[in-house]
């Protein structure tokens, strides 16, 4: 990870919406997405975020403002482009940072065909940036682990293995859907008495998890494990992650194999990756450990994995509900959480998901956990944040809610922050509950 003149805190972009101190896209950022224009639905387009705006890549390249990129489409899904070398990734950073900025080369030419070269976003269909082959979600907030550990087991919250292994599950990829795509209530198996009889309906304790999501650049050959020192190189970039969960499904199924229809039956990406090359200058120390807790084991550390590999991201978590909409009132925060919480560090995930040579791709994603700390205020779903229903929350219409109801809007929202650079943020991650099949 390196700082360089794309981090200037001084670079101004010519597309003016792009140099408020309120945009989540400012020339520092260029995040990558998968686009579609109004008139040509399904024609799908590599572009970055500027401001409100898009740059469409695929006219950039045809018009010879990429040089280095020349037969590049950037057409369809980012995988293609995933695959590449980091080096790449960030030679597109630079050529695209030199294209918007001001005084920047093909600067002057850019600008005199933005109208080709740019379209509102507003004006977009998104789409999930890549074809995802492989989806897993980790477990990596002791806090999450600890409070919901608790309400379980309220002797023993942390399983013994909990410090010595990134504990995650393998999800499911086909019913992950892009921010704006509504979520439909699932029916399934639940049970009041832990030792059955379970009855079939749509689930009363549907949940978000706030969560950050990594996606995988390159491929390691089947059997080839991946060094910790080599991970960050299998890190393209980070969007935000709403793991929608049915805690009722959830408690009767999870044993003896872990979650399954309680968490496969939607997932809700931020459209906008956000590089790693972009977090440079918001890389954080990995968690401070105890001094009671164990060193991680040799294949997880890295000294500079430790000094630099985690990440200072703030994440909100907003609601809005139907009658909130109805009645003009705006979203309320629940809880703002920060990614500096997670135990584990993303490089470590992917070294040790590859730790036994299982063959990460490019495109792959890879959720953090829900992303918890230690103070209420930024715990990152509502089984923590209402204790299991025992502490609902009241919204401005008076109405409460311990879990998600019908018509509910959850959004969620990051940022980065460091002294002496420009801010960045993630766009939206954002779900409108529906009622369950056969319910309306
Ligand atoms: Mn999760």
């Amino acid at each position: 990870m390196s700082i360089d003149a794309t981090h200037d805190p001084a670079r101004r972009s010519w597309v003016e919406s792009a140099n408020t101190d309120a945009t989540d896209f400012p020339v520092q950022n260029l995040p990558l997405g998968v686009f579609a224009r109004a008139e040509r639905p399904g024609e799908w387009r590599c572009g970055v975020a500027i401001g409100d705006m898009v740059l469409d890549l695929a006219v950039a390249a045809e018009q010879e403002l990429l040089p280095a990129f020349g037969p590049q489409k950037f057409r369809g899904p980012l995988n293609t482009f995933m695959a590449q070398a980091p080096s790449r990734w960030r030679a597109l950073r630079h050529a695209v940072s030199d294209l918007l900025s001001i005084g920047g080369a093909n600067a002057a030419r850019a600008q005199a065909m933005a109208d080709a070269l740019l379209v509102r976003q507003d004006a977009v269909t998104m789409r999930v940036p890549a074809d995802i082959g492989d989806y897993t979600d980790f477990y990596a907030s002791v806090y999450h682990a600890t409070n919901v550990g608790s309400m379980f087991r309220p002797d023993n919250p942390l399983l013994p293995n909990y410090k010595w292994v990134p504990i995650g599950y393998h999800g499911r990829a086909s019913s992950i859907v892009p921010s704006g795509a509504a979520v439909r209530r699932p029916v399934g198996q639940v049970s009041p008495n832990p030792n059955g009889p379970p009855t079939v309906g749509p689930s009363a304790r549907l949940d978000y998890e706030v969560e950050i999501g990594a996606w995988i650049g390159g491929e390691n050959a089947l059997g080839v494990p991946v060094a910790i020192s080599r991970a960050p190189e299998r890190l393209f970039g980070i969007t935000l992650l709403n793991d929608w969960s049915a805690r009722d499904v959830q408690a009767w199924e999870y044993q003896p194999l872990g979650p399954f229809l309680a968490k496969n039956f939607a997932s809700t990406v931020s459209p906008w990756i956000v590089t790693m090359d972009a977090l440079a200058p918001f890389r954080a120390p990995a968690f401070a450990r105890p001094g009671e807790d164990p060193a991680p084991l040799p294949y997880l550390h890295d000294p500079l994995d430790q000094a630099e590999g985690g990440l200072a991201i703030s994440v909100e978590c907003w609601i809005r509900s139907a009658r909130m909409r109805t009645e003009g009132m705006a979203p309320v925060r629940l809880s703002e959480g920060s990614s500096r919480d997670l135990y584990w560090t993303f490089a470590q995930m992917v070294a040790h998901h590859g730790s036994n040579g299982c063959n990460l791709r490019p495109g792959d994603l890879i959720g953090s956990g829900t992303v918890s700390g230690a103070e209420k205020g930024s715990r990152g779903c509502l089984l923590e944040l209402c204790w299991r229903g025992t502490e609902p929350v009241t919204l401005p219409t008076g109405e409460t809610r311990s879990f998600l109801a019908d018509g509910d809007e959850v959004t969620l929202r990051g940022r980065a922050h460091a002294n002496g650079y420009r801010s960045i943020g993630f766009g939206e991650c954002a779900g409108v509950i529906l009622p369950a099949v056969g319910q309306e």
